[in-house]
C-alpha cells in the first residue's frame, strides 16, 4: 500500500528541463506515475496506460528518504516533479519536500485539475501548469478547473503551458486566459510534437502565433535534442 512514506515512481533522471520559464536549466526529473487524465497526444502513457504497459516493469514504490536524498546530492540544484500528474500523490510529495534542503528550486508540472494543498503551494518554486484544451481528448469537465487554476495564479508562482496543434487552439487559450485574468507574461505556447520534424515544423507555426497574441514560445527542447527518448 502507498504511504506518506513513499511514492508511486515512474522513472528518476538527470537532465537539462526541456521547457518553459526555465528551459535549459539542468534538473533532477522525478517523474511520477500516474495521471487522472488521457490525453490523446500523451507522450509518458507507460506512467499510466496499463492495458498498453506493464504496471510492474513501469512503477516502483520507493521511499521519501531515498528520493529526498538523491534530490539532495544532485549537483543540478533544481529538481522537476513531474508525470503523469505528480498531485495525486501529493500528501507524500509534502512528505519528500519537507526532507529536500531549502537551497533547492523545485518546479511541479501539473496538468492543473488538482488543487495543492497548503505545504505545497508554500515550498514549490515554480509550477509549470498545462491545462489541456479540446484536442487532448476529455471531456471539458475533467480537464479544466477554473477554480484550481485560480489557485495557482494566485500562488504567484505558476506559468501556463498550452500544448498547441494550431491556431483553432487560440480561441480556447483567450477565453480560459479571460475568465482567469491570468498575466500574459506568464503563458507559454508550446507545439504538439514527438518527433524533431513535427517539432521543428509546428514551432515556426506557434512562434507566429504567439507573435500575433502577445504570449511567451516554449520550445520541446528534449523532443528537438533527443526526439522524445525515454529518461531524457
Ligand atoms: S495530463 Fe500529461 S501525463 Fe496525463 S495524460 Fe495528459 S499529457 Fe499524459
Amino acid at each position: 500500500m502507498p504511504s506518506l512514506e513513499s511514492l508511486k515512481i515512474s522513472e528518476i533522471f538527470a537532465t537539462l528541463q526541456g521547457e518553459g520559464a526555465s528551459a535549459g536549466a539542468p534538473a533532477l526529473f522525478v517523474r511520477l506515475a500516474l495521471c487522472n487524465l488521457r490525453c490523446s497526444w500523451c507522450d509518458t502513457r507507460y506512467t499510466w496506460d496499463f492495458d498498453a504497459y506493464s504496471y510492474a516493469d513501469e512503477v516502483r514504490l520507493v521511499q521519501v528518504e531515498d528520493i529526498a536524498a538523491r534530490i539532495a546530492s544532485a549537483p543540478e540544484g533544481r529538481v522537476v516533479l513531474t508525470g503523469g500528474e505528480p498531485l495525486l500523490q501529493q500528501a507524500a510529495l509534502a512528505r519528500l519536500l519537507a526532507l529536500v534542503p531549502p537551497t533547492i528550486q523545485v518546479e511541479i508540472e501539473t496538468n492543473g485539475t488538482l488543487a495543492p494543498e497548503a505545504a505545497l503551494l508554500s515550498r514549490v518554486d515554480q509550477w509549470n501548469v498545462s491545462p489541456k484544451l479540446a484536442h487532448a481528448g476529455d471531456p471539458e469537465s475533467r480537464r479544466i478547473r477554473r477554480e484550481v487554476l485560480a489557485i495557482l495564479r494566485d500562488s504567484g508562482r505558476a506559468f501556463l503551458k498550452f500544448v498547441v496543434q494550431g491556431e483553432a487552439d487560440l480561441t480556447e487559450i483567450h477565453a480560459l486566459l479571460r475568465d482567469l485574468e491570468w498575466p500574459r507574461e506568464r503563458v507559454f505556447l508550446m507545439p504538439e510534437a514527438v518527433t524533431p520534424d513535427v517539432h521543428e515544423a509546428r514551432l515556426r507555426q506557434v512562434a507566429s502565433l504567439c507573435h500575433a497574441n502577445g504570449l511567451r514560445l516554449s520550445p520541446r527542447l528534449h523532443i528537438q535534442l533527443w526526439g522524445g527518448e525515454r529518461a531524457r
